[in-house]
């Protein structure tokens, strides 16, 4: 059964016996040079931290380390965990939302960051971000660093190595994803997507099974939310009804952009 904490434990061994170097974000903005292969296992903590520690504790035990993006909302920003999965080794980064959360309003989008980013760093170290997407808001979290005086902020100002949409080159990298509870790159996808000659579409786990059996020699990053992830069935039987549920929305979603976006003889047509 896929999603559970046993195939992701399978995952992790085939990226292990694959690519000696298995990074962090961190380390890969400070590196001068991009190594010719690598593996990165990035998590975005979107909902119920525990599964993220969890996951955290299962990596410690494989030797990898991983870097963990956390939201700071009521539910996911729980210190202690933040600061359990960092001390396992791992990297914590800011999974922000902030263009989101202000409505698309640039100037409070900022200050709303620097609050935030501010909050995770009373707890552990930070400098990397990655957006979170928040599929049924018309707001690209990332749109907030596309003006290269604001991109300068997140260096000259915050601290920041970069962001891991926009600051990394993704043309000969493999992107993995779990998002919308499928291996395919578009389905039910809105916002979580890389540019990248390297196709990963996958239609089930034995087709990602055999690809990270023979992944050697390639960039990889593998992006999981933890949130799916767990052994206990009753959780997995929820998680599965409810990332149906949200795949149906995301294509509303989809649906009422592309009506929006149409041009006007199009729009007439309807
Ligand atoms: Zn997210």
């Amino acid at each position: 059964m896929d999603f559970t904490l046993q195939s992701y434990k399978d995952y992790l061994r085939l990226l292990r016996d694959n690519h000696p170097l298995i990074t962090t974000f961190r380390d890969l903005f400070r590196c001068q040079q991009i190594s010719e292969t690598f593996a990165l296992i990035r998590h975005d903590v979107d909902r119920f931290p525990n599964r993220a520690l969890a996951m955290a504790r299962l990596e410690r035990s494989l030797d990898l380390v991983a870097t963990y993006y956390f939201r700071t909302k009521p539910g996911v920003f729980q210190p202690a965990i933040i600061k359990a999965i960092y001390d396992l080794g791992h990297e914590i980064g800011y999974h922000y939302e902030d263009l989101s959360d202000a409505r698309g309003d640039m100037r409070k989008a900022l200050e709303l960051f620097q609050r935030n980013l501010e909050k995770l760093r009373t707890i552990v170290p930070v400098e990397t971000i990655a957006m979170h997407g928040r599929p049924l808001l018309p707001y690209d979290n990332r749109d907030l660093w596309r003006d290269p005086i604001r991109h300068a902020l997140l260096q000259e100002k915050f601290g920041i190595l970069g962001e891991v949409y926009l600051d990394i080159d993704y043309t000969d990298i493999a992107y993995i994803s779990d998002t919308g509870r499928n291996w395919r790159s578009t389905a039910h996808n809105l916002r979580d997507m890389v540019k990248s000659t390297i196709s990963t579409d996958f239609l089930n786990q034995g087709e990602l099974v055999q690809y990270l059996s023979r992944s050697q020699g390639r960039k990889v990053v593998f992006q999981i939310h933890p949130e799916r992830w767990t052994d206990s069935f009753h959780s997995w039987l929820v998680q599965y009804v409810t990332d149906g549920a949200v795949n149906v929305a995301k294509q509303g979603a989809r649906m009422l952009s592309g009506l929006r976006t149409a041009p006007a003889s199009t729009s007439a047509q309807i």
